[in-house]
């Protein structure tokens, strides 16, 4: 059978060293999950992690590598006894690879994890350039266009293009929070923010059908798909909004009805948020974004919950979270055209800084509660697995 390499960077739980067993451990796990099922050899040693799988199995495996959080970078390898012509002539393979892909220049570099291998790096990374300088590329260390990597270790493995690893903490290693899941950019940004710090995501949605269409619930659904790949797996929670925005509309001023929405939601997800364990709440909220998110505002929303509160997109601009969101795949689903309930009760001119005692007057006017518990009650709940 033909068999192909990889090598995986490791990157912020090698700092971790009382835990790190259990961290390492954690990504091979999670590695073998996000494999579903098919024959890999996982090692992780040494801020390394190496995978060996069956080469029809490649594209399993390059998927895995970039949806697996905690390692910085990966790439294919070529894995040599550690013999200098075997390691020469597998440099000179990766050396024509890039020239393949227009590189014109190279360099190499060495990493002998192995003390015992009898040359020194500088001398293994003379005697392989050698090899490879004029006959394929041109050496320049200060800009190559292609880095073609030796590391020294059980065996030799030599790799040349590397892709960034989405980087953060091995998922599930950080506790549960429940994401208030929009079809916007945003929320799955705040999501995979949150995953990326190792903690478990779950979802939940508001859904204001007919209000809103069942497209605007198949997106967010897409987008749960998307972030259960990163997080091992979600539940979405989709909790009927519509009675509970007719009774807001019914009973409180123009200007307050987005405001007393966010609460309503706050108050739902805590209800959901506490029925699954969570630890905290998570929102896409971005200071100053839209009238809900000024500072005062989101004071109101914030007391609307007992629960912590977390807002990782809080000091991030549009352009940045954009820029996220096309990194980790959603962006192109969420700016699909169906509208989430926020766009269609949305009032001309929203109050702006409402003050907190004003706003829970007008909460406690609306007598909604009964009607909170009804559409958590009426929930719907979704299992999405990570998948290719
Ligand atoms: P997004 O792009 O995430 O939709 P937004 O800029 O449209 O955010 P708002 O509509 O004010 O902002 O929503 C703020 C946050 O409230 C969202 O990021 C999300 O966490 C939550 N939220 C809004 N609408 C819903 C919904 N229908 N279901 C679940 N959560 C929601
Ligand atoms: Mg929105």
């Amino acid at each position: 059978m033909d068999t192909v390499y990889y090598l995986g960077k490791i990157g912020e739980l090698s700092l971790k060293k009382g835990n790190k067993k259990f961290f390492e451990n954690r990504l091979s796990e999670n590695l073998r999950i996000l494999l579903d099922g098919k024959k890999a050899k996982i090692r992780v040693c040494a801020g390394r992690l190496t995978l060996e799988a069956g080469v029809q199995d490649r594209e399993a495996c390059e998927w895995a590598l970039s949806h697996l959080l905690g390692i910085t970078a990966w790439a294919e390898m070529s894995v040599c006894e550690k013999n200098l012509q075997a390691i020469i002539e597998k440099a000179q393979e990766k050396a024509r690879e890039g020239a393949l892909s227009g590189a014109k220049t190279f360099k190499i570099e060495v990493r002998r994890g192995d003390k015992t291998f009898p040359l020194n790096s500088f001398e293994l990374a003379r005697r392989v350039g050698e090899e490879i300088h004029d006959s394929i590329l041109q050496t320049d260390v200060h800009k190559p266009d292609i880095v073609i990597n030796i590391e020294v270790r059980e065996k030799v493995f030599v790799y040349g293009i590397q892709h960034t690893g989405v980087c953060g903490l091995p998922a599930g290693v950080s506790g549960h929070g429940l994401l208030l899941l929009s079809g916007g950019i945003d929320s799955p940004v705040a999501g995979f923010k949150m995953l990326s710090r190792g903690m478990k995501v779950d979802c939940v949605y508001f859904h204001s059908y007919p209000y809103t269409s069942e497209e605007a619930q198949t997106k967010v659904e897409q987008l749960a798909q998307k972030l259960a790949a990163f997080g091992l797996g979600a539940y979405l929670n989709i909790v009927p909004f519509t009675k509970v925005q007719q009774q807001i509309k019914a009973t409180t001023d123009e200007q307050y009805l987005t405001l007393m929405m966010r609460m309503c939601m706050m108050k739902i997800a805590s209800i959901v948020g506490k029925h699954i364990g969570a630890d905290c709440l998570i929102t896409g909220e971005s200071l100053g974004q839209v009238a809900s998110q000024t500072i005062e505002n989101l004071n109101v929303t914030e007391r609307a919950t007992d629960m912590l509160v977390l807002r990782p997109l809080i000091g991030m601009d549009k352009r940045e979270i954009t820029d996220c969101a096309i990194k980790i795949g959603t962006y192109d689903t969420s700016i699909l055209p169906y509208a989430d309930c926020c766009v269609l009760f949305s009032p001309k001119h929203p109050s702006l800084h409402t003050d907190d005692s004003k706003a829970t007057a007008l909460y406690q006017a609306m007598a909604i509660e009964p009607l909170l518990q009804e559409a958590f009650d009426n929930r719907e709940v979704k299992k999405f697995v990570a998948l290719m």
